[in-house]
């Protein structure tokens, strides 16, 4: 406990801060630990739909951590601590791991992984994610990386070059939560991505707001005039899904077509429930 100061004195430590301190150093421990064990970090899947809603494109890896006190975590309460101590590697490297084999078992969709910025400033990304799809024998096409539109805004070439080996190595991109960052046209341009994924705050406002509307129309102009395609997240209602398919999308992903689940139950799900695109026909 910090001690008690003279009068007037400001006292640094209080005790929210020196918990909030404590968890955290607590938080690392258990994280660096999780990833060793394994057994605790786990990848959901939920599905990314044609816009008729009976056809599963594809699949968004997100990861999950059950903690063994705590109980469920999400990704936006450890994925900053792994983003500042460097753990964000091998558990970038688990969820690509899991995918391919998500990959190979479902020959006809593609599968999304989230990476971080902090990722494109180090040498390798690239180089490790070739080498685990190899050994997996996974084809980089059959994987999107989604990134953010932070990356491209990177100063240096190191994001610039790891990006470019990436897709000459096959995988594709996509630019997630499009329109929450540092949107610029000119970015753009000077980086080739596949698809953009129009963040869940416009679809949120599709219907009531005029402005909503108008900024998903002009997403979806301006996506599928530089050849891209264009993915719309968080669809909750049936009339998300009827305005977001007339605006053009071309994929939609929410909770109205899936929550993010465990693989066993997502492959369940695939086997019974849902269509996949027959690219034989
Ligand atoms: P994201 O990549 O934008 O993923 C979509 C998030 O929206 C997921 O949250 C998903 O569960 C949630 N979501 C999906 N459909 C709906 C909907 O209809 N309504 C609402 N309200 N939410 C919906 P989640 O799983 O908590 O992940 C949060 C973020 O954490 C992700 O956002 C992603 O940026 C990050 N993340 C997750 N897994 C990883 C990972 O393996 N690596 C990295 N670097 N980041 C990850
Ligand atoms: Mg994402
Ligand atoms: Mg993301
Ligand atoms: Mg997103």
């Amino acid at each position: 406990r910090a001690k008690r100061e003279g009068k007037g004195q400001f006292r640094i430590f209080t005790p929210s801060m020196d918990d909030s301190v404590k968890l955290r150093a607590e938080l690392e421990d258990d994280l660096r630990r999780a990833i060793q064990a394994g057994d605790q970090m786990q990848v959901y899947y939920q599905t990314e739909m044609a816009p008729d809603g009976n056809t599963v494109l594809g699949l968004e890896a997100l990861l999950r951590w059950q903690h063994p006190v705590r109980g469920a975590i999400f990704p936006d309460q450890f994925i900053p601590l792994a983003e500042e101590t460097g753990l964000i590697t091998p558990l970038s490297e688990f969820v690509l791991q899991n995918a391919c084999r998500m990959a190979s078992r479902w020959p006809d969709i593609f599968i999304a992984v989230n990476l971080s910025a902090v990722q494109f400033r180090t040498a390798g990304l690239a180089e490790r994610f070739i080498d685990i799809a190899a050994c997996a024998n996974c084809d980089p096409h059959r994987i999107e990386l989604e990134i953010t539109e932070s990356v491209l805004v990177e100063k240096d070439d190191v994001a610039r070059s790891i990006l470019e080996k990436l897709r000459a190595a096959g995988f594709r991109i996509a630019l997630d939560d499009f329109g929450t960052g540092y949107s610029s046209l000119s970015y753009l341009r000077q980086f080739k991505v596949d698809k953009i994924k129009i963040d869940r705050s416009f679809v949120r406002n599709l219907g009531h707001d005029t402005e909503a509307s108008a900024i998903v129309a002009s997403v979806v102009t301006l996506g599928h005039a530089m050849g891209l395609t264009v993915t719309a997240e968080g669809v909750e209602t049936r009339d998300q899904q009827r305005l977001l398919s007339a605006a053009g999308c071309n994929e939609l992903q929410g909770y109205y077509f899936s929550t993010p689940m465990p693989e066993a139950e997502m492959n369940a799900l695939l086997e019974t429930r849902w269509e996949r695109p027959d690219f034989a026909a």
